[in-house]
């Protein structure tokens, strides 16, 4: 294959959303000012590249308010927390600052309206992602990952509304499916999809280039972690070509493009554009041309 038959064509948009830039702008600031440890539950975004930075300069990364001492500066990452934990956090008079995405709250100000009308409340979510456990941790709710979950959900009480959210990354083929499932199960449900706007312009833009500029594969950055990222790989899926997730633009080198002629590249909403760029020129080393 000639070089001139490569093509290279990046999807736009891509890379970090609002969300994830308000968050390390709050993280930025407190580094600014720092007078003391600082501390960050979870990942503040799911980028390796983004914690390794971070710890390198100096923050610590905990799964656990146990490893926070008493009164420590204490950041909420971008998924957001349950309210036990920001009662755990009082109690510890941990000093916190809040980065969860405004989106992410909005899901859990609907689900506690929705509780607090006795409605049934049904989250379509992938179970232990930090943005499912803050909005589980809400109240009562019930989690369903997949069709599968929503075909064996027990009877629910008959006097109540139904109602389903979604978490903010999914992607619309699979809340149309986990949607349809419950829907012959409980028929007045009411679905509220919560994708959010950079989630949603983000796959739509990998829809697009794959039909306008005939792709024969997708390379995705993002890390493996990251629910935003994996679902861009999945829409490429859907639509009926390969895709790969990379964490590390150096992964390129080991990949199988044999036959790629028209090559489509995305980022995930929390990956860095510097790690995009450095996967461009690898790929334009490779024959491949914007
Ligand atoms: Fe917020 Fe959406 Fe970005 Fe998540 S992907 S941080 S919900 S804007």
């Amino acid at each position: 294959m000639k070089n001139a038959e490569k093509r290279l064509f990046i999807a736009e948009p891509h890379g970090f959303c609002n969300g994830v830039i308000r968050a390390l702008k709050m993280v930025e600031q407190l580094l600014l000012e720092r007078s003391c440890d600082i501390f960050i539950y979870n990942d503040i975004v799911h980028n390796s590249f983004v914690v390794n930075d971070l710890k390198k300069r100096g923050v610590y990364f905990v799964r656990s308010l146990d490893d926070v001492p008493p009164g420590s500066l204490t950041v909420w990452s971008a998924h957001g927390v349950a309210p036990a934990l920001e009662e755990a956090a009082r109690a510890k008079n941990l000093i916190i600052t809040d980065a969860t995405c405004p989106l992410v709250k909005k899901v859990h100000d609907l689900a506690g309206k929705y509780l607090s009308e006795n409605c049934n409340v049904i989250f379509a979510g992938h179970a232990n992602h930090p943005e499912t456990v803050g909005v589980l941790g809400c109240g009562n709710i019930i989690l369903v990952s997949n069709a599968e979950d929503c075909r064996k959900l027990p009877e629910l009480p008959p006097a109540r509304r139904n109602v389903m959210l979604t978490q903010t990354t999914w992607c619309r083929e699979d809340v149309e499916a986990v949607k349809n499932a419950l829907q012959e199960r409980f028929p007045d449900l009411e679905c509220i999809s919560n994708i959010c706007y950079a989630t949603g312009e983000r796959q739509q833009a990998v829809r697009d280039l794959i039909v306008q500029q005939k792709l024969d594969y997708l390379l995705v950055i993002g890390s493996p972690h990251s629910s935003n990222s994996r679902r861009l790989c999945e829409v490429a899926e859907n639509c009926g070509i390969p895709a790969h997730l990379i964490d590390d633009p150096q992964e390129i080198k080991d990949l199988d493009l044999a036959g790629v002629a028209a090559l489509g590249i995305t980022a995930g909403a929390s990956a860095p554009e510097f790690l995009l760029e450095q996967a461009v020129k690898l790929l334009n080393d490779m024959g491949y041309v914007l």
